[in-house]
């Protein structure tokens, strides 16, 4: 069994190199040393992520109880504003606290340990999983080395700052395997996870391709009617019992349907783009199977989406649609009534009878055992179109577009119905899972961006006691971190600003003269009237008359906009001639 104190030590290392190279080296060498049966685990450790992409059960440990745990097993209670004012992150500060420690424990843990550990703290649930939960992790934190926990409390906050990206731990998978890149990264685009890719590109036997090593899966599983329905690239899904989920396909903005025309350069559909949440459907012979945007399971939690595709009768398949919840006179609602409905395991009956849900699906990424990604859309969206029809299951509305004004006046429709926008979605594209693909377009009326709240000021008069200021920020894909673009306190109700409030003072990193910085992890979709240059914001930017339309709890900080979007939507409203809308 590998030591958890080694991977801790590797961590380690990994902060202190600089070089991308040298880090895929050492993490290739770490988890080719430790073999088959833990490097699953450590390849997602070292990525941040505690379980398995699209595991069932979430973990719902907060930064703020880790470190509660910790104070309280170091008997630092009263240290915490000193500790986290030394430290340069979370992992450090949990460190520290248990440096001071008096009986520091022998490191004896296991990555199999931790494994397991992990996969029991989500497995929890019921009336005191809270409690529990809190126990288990003690429990944990209680046998770790100060190092070891450092690195804990960095898995289980998905923050580990030691430049081990999930595109570099692929490359390190790729040397490691002797693997051209182009084939790991498409393998784990359709496992979704860098353990099971890791597993699958050391099972026994060393397949050269996907196809092969699912169809050696399919051999195993001995299910003869799923072989590839053609040589050329289809991929026929493990038979396994348990289905597993793919990330779905991303689309960039684009400013209207003119653009759409210029970007896409061949034929195209236009769809209606729904106000709601998107959710990914396997029919099977195991029932049907739900999943979030970010991959989490809510099968339990959608009964009216499990009887409307359990209409196919257990026929192999996996859609991607959009779910929108419905008010008692049948008019869509807000997205965020939606949102209320996912991941709920209690009550669903009576959730279900005060905000129904209503299924679209717009496309089909599998059919009978064979995965159909590298199918054009136009062939997709036929497959999809015959089973919509024979089940009854409802579309989102769609036209293809022979000019720019018949695409126009399909949006300014779409629009004045109530619409958020339009999809454009090319003929010919392939479904590219997790990228933001050049195939499909997104074209919205409002100006909104999805921005990362990094700090928030404590409120005065009625919002006192509140944190209600939010300071807004984008996404810097070129260096890294977060770009302050504007501040607001509007939108939101008195509710709201109170849940708002514990979820921030959780990722609460320090408190300066009245601004609470916290970890960047909560995206909200943010109204505007215009941009403004400022020289007050690092980025030169300013959004005006900023108000919050929305929590994207839906979305990872990864998802949100980055800082090009915004210089984006900069451009395009000084290009826009005098008097237009
Ligand atoms: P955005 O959330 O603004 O990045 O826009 C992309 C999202 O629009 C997708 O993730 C879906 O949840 C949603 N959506 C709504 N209607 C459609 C559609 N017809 N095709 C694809 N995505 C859609």
């Amino acid at each position: 069994m590998a030591s958890f104190n080694d991977f801790a030590n590797l961590c380690l290392a990994l902060s202190q190199t600089q070089s991308r190279l040298q880090i895929a080296a050492l993490a290739a060498e770490f988890l080719n040393r430790i073999g088959r049966a833990e490097a699953p685990a450590a390849a997602r450790f070292m990525v941040g992520r505690a379980l398995p992409q699209g595991a069932e059960k979430p973990l719902n440990v907060s930064g703020r109880a880790i470190w509660k745990i910790a104070a309280e097993i170091a008997g630092a209670e009263d240290q915490g504003e000193e500790i986290f004012a030394a430290a340069t992150d979370f992992g450090e500060a949990i460190e520290m606290a248990l440096k001071r420690r008096a009986d520091t424990p022998e490191p004896t843990l296991t990555i199999a340990e931790v494994e397991s550990e992990f996969a029991a703290i989500a497995s929890i649930e019921g009336r005191n999983s809270r409690r529990l939960k809190l126990d288990a992790l003690r429990g944990l934190l209680r046998r770790a080395t100060p190092l070891e926990a450092k690195f804990l409390a960095k898995i289980l906050i998905g923050e580990m700052r030691h430049g081990m990206s999930e595109g570099l731990m692929l490359e390190a998978l790729a040397a490691m395997a002797a693997r051209p890149i182009a084939e790991v990264r498409r393998i784990n685009m359709v496992e979704g996870d860098v353990g099971r890719t890791l597993l699958r590109l050391t099972a026994t036997g060393g397949a050269s391709s996907i196809a092969a090593s699912t169809a050696e899966i399919n051999e195993a599983g001995g299910d003869k009617a799923a072989t590839p329905a053609n040589a050329s690239g289809d991929h026929a899904l493990p038979t396994d019992a348990a289905p597993r989920p793919l990330k779905p396909m991303l689309a960039q903005p684009a400013a209207n349907v003119a653009d759409a025309f210029r970007i896409l350069g061949g034929p195209f559909a236009l769809e209606h783009k729904l106000d709601g949440a998107r959710v990914q459907i396997h029919s099977g012979p195991f029932g049907v199977r739900i999943w979030s945007r970010r991959l989490n399971e809510i099968t339990r939690s959608l009964p009216e989406v499990i009887e409307t595709i359990g209409r196919l009768a257990g026929r192999r398949a996996i859609f991607d649609g959009e779910v929108i919840a419905i008010d008692p006179g049948g008019r869509p609602l807000a997205f965020q009534d939606v949102m209320r409905r996912f991941g709920r395991v209690r009550e669903v009956e009576r959730m279900r009878a005060e905000r129904p849900v209503r299924l679209f699906v717009f496309d089909l990424i599998g059919l009978d055992g064979n995965l159909l990604i590298d199918e054009p859309y136009e062939r997709r969206y036929a497959a999809l179109a015959g089973l919509a029809e024979s089940a009854g299951l409802e579309r989102a509305g769609r036209i293809i577009p022979d000019s720019i004004a018949d695409g126009t006046q399909f949006f300014a429709r779409a629009i004045a119905d109530g619409y958020e926008g339009v999809m454009a979605k090319a003929l010919a594209s392939p479904y590219t899972p997790g990228a933001r693909g050049r195939g499909w377009l997104k074209i919205k009326q409002a100006r909104t961006l999805d921005l990362t709240i990094v700090a928030a000021e404590w409120g005065y008069g009625r919002r006192h006691g509140w944190l209600s200021n939010y300071h807004l920020a984008a996404r810097d894909p070129n260096r890294g971190g977060f770009v302050e673009v504007g501040k607001t306190f509007k939108g939101l109700t008195d509710e709201d600003f109170r849940e708002m409030t514990d979820r921030l003072l959780a990722l609460k990193i320090e408190e300066r003269r009245g601004v609470v910085v916290v970890r960047p992890e909560i995206v909200v979709e943010v109204a505007y009237s215009d941009i403004q240059r400022s020289p007050q914001y690092d980025g030169g930017m300013a959004l005006r008359f900023a108000r919050i339309v929305g929590v994207r709890s839906d979305k990872s900080t990864d998802e949100a906009d980055t800082i090009d979007a915004v210089a984006a939507a900069f451009d395009r409203q000084a290009l826009k001639p005098l008097g237009a809308p």
